[in-house]
């Protein structure tokens, strides 16, 4: 061990990391690899490396090395070790990590031998993440874009996340809450100068502008619902009459395309909804049969669901048996703000009859459930609908916790613009402190304590 390395021990040993003395580890890898990553974290961490593998590695440089069980000396294994010193590590700690065969005895030998040294526990899920939060190595939005890359599952999902994950979202509210500051800032020079006349009003039509531009700004980054669509997926909602192949039009799809969930749960009992990835997006398809037979049923709950699930459909397609005549010349009227399609079905079938008429959005699906004709098209449709309707750069919000915030530092700038002349200088620097509280909570800046566990309940463990 060099005199490099060995100071990096010791000064792990002087200075505490601000997460906690605990030294934390896990398996990273998933399960049924060849090759397991067993993550450590803490002040430990170059110990167990010492303790395990004889030595402590150069700093960010694998080392192959025999792992060794600390007290029996039992070789358990032949991996890889690295050393990452803190603060320059992923949590802010000293880390460490083992590269390892991936079968479960191995596996199970040698974290065994970790958490058999002194001061080491099971890292609870998130952990890793929580602590990279808690030594400021991250914020609390990239915490969350770290979480969504690691559960993406669509290419579109991945991209935003990857965004999100490496400071895009949490760069623009800090941009927000400095330019906020500023004008806090600019009002609380007034109130610290009340006796010198010109001030207050100086500082006040300083101030404006700019909390008008954020406030256009926080409107746009609400309006704009791509965040959601990209990460919860499009709603498609099929209807249409009874046999018309609803059913069998969705499970065409989901045979086809890569089904990402199938019949989620707490939905199947009235609404059959199947998650695909059509051509890289996510859309969830929502047979509306369920809506009749709830009726029948005068299940109350159920139509409820049924219909709001509608509701909020971002597009509905409507599907027609053909061979029970021409498609009808005009869309159905059904209460639904969505683009409505017509996809004409069983067009196998010799008494089929295409005559899809103008009155539609979109009028030439003619497919068949049955042979999977026209499949491929209609998944293409949709695929280039909802790609349509989530391009551009990145959109801002994408949770509905940081709406959540960003609504609220809105409605405090809306009273402030809206009673701009008439709020003692205090309330209105009051209310523009407030809207920056609520951007500070969304990337974690100020205020968060209660929703840490929220935020890292959703990691795996080993993350
Ligand atoms: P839903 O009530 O709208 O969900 O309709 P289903 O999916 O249950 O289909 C009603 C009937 O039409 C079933 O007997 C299906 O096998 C049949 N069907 C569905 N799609 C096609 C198709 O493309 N071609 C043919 N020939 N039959 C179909």
């Amino acid at each position: 061990m060099d005199v490099q390395e060995k100071s990096a021990i010791d000064k792990s040993a002087i200075e505490p990391p601000v997460a906690g003395a605990d030294t934390i580890a896990a398996v990273s890898s998933g399960s049924g690899g060849a090759v397991a990553v067993i993550r450590l974290s803490g002040p430990q961490a170059g110990a167990v490396l010492v303790a395990l593998a004889g030595r402590l590695p150069e700093p960010r440089r694998a080392h192959l090395a025999r792992l060794r069980h600390p007290t029996s000396g039992e070789v358990l294994d032949q991996g890889l070790a690295l050393w990452f010193p803190g603060p320059r590590s992923a949590t802010g700690e000293d880390m460490a990590e083992l590269q390892i065969h991936g079968g479960r005895a191995v596996v199970a030998a040698v974290l065994g031998a970790v958490l058999a040294v002194p001061g080491l526990r099971p890292a609870e899920a998130g952990e890793f993440t929580r602590r990279a939060f808690l030594n400021g190595r991250m914020d609390l939005t990239e915490a969350e874009g770290l979480a969504d890359l690691i559960g993406a599952q669509t290419q579109a999902q991945r991209r935003l996340a990857f965004a999100h994950a490496f400071g895009h979202l949490g760069q623009r509210v800090e941009d927000w809450r400095r330019r906020l500051i500023r004008a806090m800032a600019l009002i609380e020079a007034g109130i610290d100068f009340a006796d010198e006349d010109d001030v207050p009003a100086g500082a006040r039509a300083l101030a404006r502008p700019e909390v008008e531009a954020l406030q256009a700004e926080l409107q746009a980054a609400l309006a704009d619902r791509r965040g959601a669509l990209v990460r919860e997926g499009a709603l498609i909602a099929i209807a249409g009459l009874p046999n018309a192949g609803k059913s069998s039009l969705i499970n065409a799809l989901a045979q086809r395309d890569i089904a990402i969930v199938s019949d989620e749960p707490g939905t199947t009992r009235d609404l059959l909804e199947v998650a695909l990835d059509l051509d890289g997006h996510k859309a969830t398809l929502v047979d509306t049969a369920g809506l009749r037979e709830a009726e029948s049923k005068v299940e109350a709950e159920g139509i409820r669901r049924a219909r709001a699930r509608i509701a909020d459909a971002d597009l509905v397609l409507w599907v027609h048996d053909l061979s029970a005549g021409p498609a009808p010349e005009a869309c159905p009227s059904i209460e639904v703000d969505a683009p409505l399609w017509l996809v004409a079905n069983k067009i196998d079938r010799a008494d089929a009859a295409p005559a899809p008429s103008a009155g539609w959005a979109v009028q030439d699906y003619n497919v068949s459930a049955a042979s999977g004709e026209g499949l491929e098209a209609l998944t293409r449709g949709i695929g280039g609908f909802i790609a349509a309707r989530t391009e551009g750069e990145h959109p801002a919000l994408i949770r509905a916790r940081h709406r959540a915030s960003a609504g609220q530092a809105a409605a405090h700038l809306a009273v402030a613009l809206g009673q701009w002349e008439r709020l003692d200088d205090e309330l209105l620097a009051e209310e523009l402190r407030l809207a920056a509280r609520a951007l500070g909570r969304m990337t974690g800046a100020i205020g968060v304590e209660d929703l840490l566990d929220v935020v890292f309940r959703e990691f795996c463990i080993g993350k």
